[in-house]
């Protein structure tokens, strides 16, 4: 095969990107986390007990770059300090003319010998490319010269994890909980882009100049076509390597092998040593098969770290919790969280004991947005309902007391629609899929009117609901806490409510109008129509069980075939609200929230009807024409009376002041927050049934 000195990168097509399983895995040459517990890795399976060969890194061939690094688009570059090296290339300082600092990944074209180590390289690049989000190294650039090949990335000034853990020994948990939100926040991305990173390692995680996390090398990470697409190769790193990659080489692995890494980071970090480190790699195996591990007497571990370490750590991947679980459990939840870390963190235990409980729960809620774990737009991935409409006698509309107007009988116009039902090809290892088996059972899903909802996949909404209830909790706190020292208050921000709505989902689905005139159809099948108003736009929004919500903007004059349709009957309900509904509000905010959003889930109750909104607000619709809608994580609450005035107020600033008295003499405001936090509550508990 020739040598690819010299040779111009090719463009990667997506056959080629997707083609890792029938590839020799690259870590097979590469460096291992090399430190104090890491051991050599494997060649392509699991090895037999036999003499090692020194094999000789790829990352050798590669020779300190010239000073002055001139690229073929006439942009040139400054080498500065070697920062690193791993098992396939050496990382280098390097500045451009602004001034601006680099790391710049450098692979020897002597390397790339076949086209294989090409291709993967290339599929790297590729990956890596398309990754933006703050806990991932941003990809900045990449290009070559005659000897190598320069990936040109943000630099992260402040070493890896690894590096940290050799250095301090043992982490505390309130900083590991910080780091691990963020870790999260990552690879929930990558997971809802279908990549699964497959090298996760605490060498392979680094810190940049504000302590932040950032997430490297996707030397190993694979595209899934479709959510359901295994891969096969047996990759990784010996310590981390999930036990379905050992073991499952006619049934593949997927998503959960990221989950299984954070499991061994988290263990690795509170215990100093990874759970099945041993002297040779045959035997780590053989113990991650078994799943042979301990907590050794001698080293403290909190039971709620101990917990979630168990819980990830399960053999079998379905039963591992998801992303978003992890975060319910006790050991985020509970316990001191800070608001960043500072670089002294990197030589010596940082203490964390000045913090309350409250500034804690802040902290947290803070962390999950700024790692994108709280969104608050339409591209949420989350569960939603599926209306269990075949087992339904077709459903009276509602009341007028809770509807905003009678629509009983306008709706035979609407003749029935050729909804594509979205089928879950092979759900065995989807939460999701488990759901609708025990669905298909006899259980029917009516999660629509409040029913306990089975489904493990609905875990945005429990968070959601976690969020707001924590946060009414923190706000009642508040207030009494104001009344003798000063807190800052966040700013309350009328949130987008639903103004109008018609539950039609013995045909087709619930229609809803918003604040902000959008209108929004969630159809029978799960996925939603947004309309935006004032736009030729609207958003098509997939529920796609094992990544939640996928949306997809289109024009309304070019939109494809199969959304015709659901257009049709979108314009539908948008004239039959427009003449038949009253607003809920005559409220024109000037503060409002301008984001695009949508309906999550709707339940209905004999006292209220409750909307879950994309962006974690939520909205009762109480049976005695009062409405609330509780937003900003808790901190904010919206009154809207029977003749539709609307304000908006700080919930500590209501618990403080009582309430809305200049609008309505009394709310019953009590006892609606509390049938609120029972409302809530009951999505939490029901969830995790
Ligand atoms: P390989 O693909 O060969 O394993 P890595 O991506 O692990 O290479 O990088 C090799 C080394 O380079 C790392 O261990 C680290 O020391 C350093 N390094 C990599 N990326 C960065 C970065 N963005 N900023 C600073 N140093 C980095």
């Amino acid at each position: 095969m020739a040598s690819a000195r010299g040779q111009p990168l090719q463009a990667l097509g997506e056959r080629e990107l997707n083609s890792r399983a029938q590839i020799t895995p690259l870590k097979s040459t590469r460096k291992l986390e090399a430190d104090v517990y890491e051991v050599k890795a494997p060649k392509e399976s699991v090895p037999k007990e036999k003499p090692k060969k020194k094999k000789e890194k790829l990352s050798a061939l590669c020779k300190t770059p010239p000073s002055l690094i001139k690229t073929r688009t006439g942009k040139d570059y400054r080498r500065g300090l070697f920062l690193g090296e791993g098992g396939f290339a050496r990382c280098f300082q390097i500045k451009d003319d602004s001034g601006q600092l680099y790391a710049a990944k450098t692979v020897a074209k002597a390397s790339i010998k076949n086209d294989k180590t090409k291709t993967k390289l290339l599929a790297e690049i590729k990956i890596h490319k398309s990754m933006h989000h703050p806990s991932i190294v941003q990809f900045i650039d990449c290009f070559e010269d005659d000897i190598n090949v320069y990936i040109l990335l943000e630099i992260c000034p402040n070493q890896s994890l690894m590096d940290l853990l050799k250095k301090r020994k043992l982490l505390t948990e309130p900083e590991v909980r910080f780091m691990m939100v963020q870790i999260i926040g990552g690879i929930k991305y990558m997971h809802n882009r279908r990549v699964i990173h497959r090298d996760l390692k605490l060498g392979n995680i680094f810190f940049d100049a504000d302590m932040n996390i950032k997430i490297g090398d996707f030397g190993l990470a694979s595209v899934l076509k479709g959510t359901n697409e295994r891969r096969y190769t047996i990759c990784g790193t010996p310590n981390y390597i999930a036990p379905e990659v050992l073991t499952g080489k006619k049934t593949g692995h997927s998503f959960e092998v990221d989950i299984w890494s954070i499991g061994i980071m988290l263990y690795a970090l509170l215990i100093g040593k990874p759970p099945f480190q041993s002297k040779d790699v045959a035997h780590i195996y053989e113990r991650i098969k078994i799943n042979d591990y301990h907590f050794p007497p001698d080293k403290y571990i909190s039971d709620s770290a101990r917990t979630l370490i168990e819980h990830i750590l399960k053999t079998v991947p379905g039963l591992r919790p998801s992303l978003d679980d992890m975060l319910l459990y006790e050991f985020f939840t509970t316990g001191k969280f800070p608001n960043k870390l500072t670089v002294e963190t990197l030589v010596a235990e940082p203490d964390f004991s000045y913090l309350t409980e409250s500034q804690s729960h802040m902290n947290f809620l803070q962390a999950k947005r700024d790692s994108g774990l709280i969104q608050s737009s339409h591209m949420t991935p989350v569960e939603i309902l599926k209306t269990d409409l075949e087992s339904e006698k077709p459903k009276t509309l509602l009341p007028q007391s809770l509807s905003p107007g009678n629509t009983k009988s306008k709706y035979k116009e609407v003749t029935e629609p050729v909804l594509k039902q979205r089928t879950s090809e092979d759900p065995a290892n989807s939460k999701l899929g488990r759901a609708r088996r025990l669905e298909d059972h006899g259980m029917p899903y009516k999660q629509s009117r409040g029913h306990r909802n089975k489904s493990v996949s609905n875990a945005i909404l429990r968070q959601e609901c976690t969020n707001i209830l924590n946060g009414m909790v923190i706000s009642e706190r508040q207030a009494r806490i104001r009344a003798s020292s000063r807190l800052p208050e966040i700013e309350p921000k009328t949130p987008i409510l639903i103004s109008k709505w018609v539950d039609y989902s013995n045909k087709h689905g619930f229609s809803y109008q918003l604040s902000t005139d959008d209108i929004g159809v969630l159809f029978n099948d799960g996925n939603t129509l947004l309309r935006i108003n004032h736009s030729s736009s609207f958003w098509y929004i997939v529920n796609n069980p094992n990544e939640g919500w996928l949306a997809q903007e289109y024009s309304t004059t070019d939109a494809p075939a199969h959304l015709h349709r659901h257009i049709e009957i979108t314009e539908f309900f948008a004239k039959y609200m427009k003449t038949n509904l009253c607003k809920v509000s005559n409220d024109d905010d000037s503060i409002m929230d301008q984001d695009e959003i949508f309906l999550r889930r709707y339940t209905r109750d004999e006292k209220y009807v409750m909307f879950e909104m994309s962006n974690g607000s939520v909205q009762f619709n109480f049976k005695d024409h009062h409405k609330i809608c509780i937003s900003q994580t808790g901190c904010t609450i919206t009154y809207i009376s029977p003749d539709r005035v609307c304000k908006t107020l700080a919930l500590s600033q209501v618990f403080r002041e009582g309430g809305f008295r200049e609008i309505v003499e009394d709310i019953g405001l009590e006892e609606k927050l509390d049938m609120i936090k029972c409302a809530l509550k009951e999505k939490i508990h029901a969830s995790l049934d």
